[in-house]
């Protein structure tokens, strides 16, 4: 039962769990969309392994990529030596890069994870620039490394272990709903390229000239904050002015989920390096830095380990590629994340506990606030991180899974696998306005 598996995890596992606090259940098996715990009840999951299940659990292709491995008695590792697996896999995606970047396209196996990934593109910027600070945002989040968690916003798990990377500098990050300088009004992005600009070329503000700016353009774990694409193009505008690689962290938004194959697309520029992990690996872990070939002067070595691109997850990967190529998930993930956005406004057109409704594609928050309390002066109430997670309770009671993030722990958050169909959007929006209600009773 879910109490008997809960109860071992709770005695074995260490205190550091956190997806099952929130979502106590076992699972026993899923598919799709759906998750049946081990007392057979079956939820919803717009939780999706923390966005990294694009075509949901145990997709046709992703299973026949996997069983066609065991089938042919394929290699199973092969460190970073090649294989047809390996070459069919990088085939699928630099067939699915920028035309800008066919060409020049450089890849990089790392560790599976995402932070791994992120870790070698600060290397290789390092590297090819001899240069050592790195520009992030406030409130992005990139990992929980040393290094990724020097860089990320997020205080409270950082202040606790002393040492990490110091010579990192946080921007301000463009809150489309909400100037980071607590100003009213639209002009909260240009005042933050204005600002970085302006570091950038005073001498007087202290830092040097950056090894790279890195940034997600939709912070993930931040809260699902959309940065506004005029924003983004000012940014890849500033750092090519000035010689400064950009880094796109793509480790949650790539692979169709934001209505674009690659986010940055939106914004029609192409970055100097960029990330992907979670949906690259269709299921199984793995992750790659993507990068212009003009940016190498890595030496042979320069960033090893023996898991490298597991031949498993890149068949999986590939499987993955195709079909959200061949079935246009990115636009359907365009489609389905406007109606679920709409539907979502509305609700919170009804229900003053909820602020702001935003996202891009299927990368969707929804901030809930106490309007009990008085407004800040940029119009905003603050956050209540208790409501959310109480509204998060009601939809697991009602058999939907989702994650509450955000930098105040009050944001709703939507990541669904992107072969959600529109009867299923209006399924999670039942649930939703139901808990929501429920919550405030
Ligand atoms: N970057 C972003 C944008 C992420 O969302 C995450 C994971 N949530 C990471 C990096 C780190 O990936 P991993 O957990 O696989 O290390």
């Amino acid at each position: 039962t879910n109490r008997d598996l809960l109860k071992q995890q709770e005695k074995r596992e260490s205190n550091a769990r956190s997806y099952p606090r929130r979502i106590p259940l076992a699972i026993k098996e899923a598919e799709g969309m759906y998750i049946t715990d081990m007392d057979g009840r079956k939820y919803l999951d717009c939780l999706a392994g923390a966005g990294t299940l694009a075509l949901g659990h145990n997709h046709p292709v992703v299973v026949e990529a996997m069983e066609k491995v065991i089938k042919d008695r394929l290699p199973l590792h092969t460190l970073d030596i090649t294989t047809p697996v390996k070459e069919n896999f990088v085939d699928e995606l630099f067939a699915s890069l920028p035309e800008e970047l066919h060409d020049d396209a450089k890849i990089q196996f790392c560790g599976p994870t995402g932070g791994d990934a992120i870790e070698a593109a600060l290397k290789l910027v390092k590297t090819a620039t001899g240069r050592q600070s790195i520009l992030t945002f406030q409130g992005g989040y990139h990992g929980s490394t040393h290094g990724t968690m020097a860089i990320s916003g997020n205080l409270s798990p950082k202040q606790h272990v002393q040492g990490l990377i110091p010579d990192t500098h946080f921007l301000p990050y463009p809150y489309t709903y909400r100037c980071p300088f607590g100003r009213k009004g639209e002009d909260g992005h240009q005042l933050s390229s204005a600002y970085i600009e302006q570091l950038l070329d005073d001498p007087e503000s202290g830092i040097l000239p950056p090894a790279a700016v890195i940034c997600e353009t939709v912070q993930g774990e931040g809260g699902s904050i959309p940065a506004p694409i005029e924003w983004l193009q000012e940014i890849r505008r500033i750092t090519k002015e000035r010689g400064i690689p950009l880094i796109i962290d793509e480790v949650q938004t790539g692979i169709g989920r934001t209505g674009r194959m690659f986010s940055f697309e939106h914004a029609g520029i192409v970055p100097d390096v960029f990330v992907l992990s979670k949906a690259i690996g269709g299921s199984l872990p793995l992750s790659v830095v993507i990068y212009d070939q003009s940016i190498e002067t890595w030496e042979p070595g320069a960033h090893i380990g023996t898991f490298r691109g597991n031949q498993m997850a890149m068949a999986a990967g590939a499987a993955t590629l195709k079909y959200v190529k061949d079935n246009k998930l990115d636009k359907h993930a365009e489609a389905m994340g406007n109606y679920m956005l709409d539907s979502l406004k509305d609700i919170q057109s009804h229900v003053p506990e909820l602020g702001d409704v935003r996202g891009r594609g299927l990368m969707i928050g929804v901030e809930v606030v106490d309007p009990a309390q008085p407004q800040s002066s940029n119009g905003s109430y603050p956050a209540n991180s208790e409501l959310a997670s109480n509204i998060q309770q009601e939809c697991f009671k009602r058999g939907l899974i989702l994650e509450v993030g955000g930098r105040h722990g009050a944001v709703v958050r939507f990541l669904p696998p992107l072969i959600i169909t529109e009867n299923q959007v209006d399924e999670v929006i039942t649930i939703f306005r139901q808990a929501v209600q429920a919550s405030l009773r």
